[in-house]
């Protein structure tokens, strides 16, 4: 299963989220002082960046 890695916009905690594809495109919130504002820091299976545009 891939892990996606998370960085915190607001405290910089990073954080791994498992799952899907789907478990990836959702909101994460962050563990350690939970926002919302996370970016997706690494795929560990993956160095492609998501296909969707900002
Ligand atoms: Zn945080």
């Amino acid at each position: 299963m891939p892990v996606y890695e998370f960085k915190c916009g607001d405290c910089g905690q990073v954080f791994e989220v498992m799952g899907t594809y789907e478990e990836r495109e959702k909101a994460h919130t962050c563990p350690g002082c939970g926002s919302e504002k996370v970016k997706q820091a690494i795929s560990l299976f993956s160095a492609k960046p998501p296909s969707s545009s900002f």
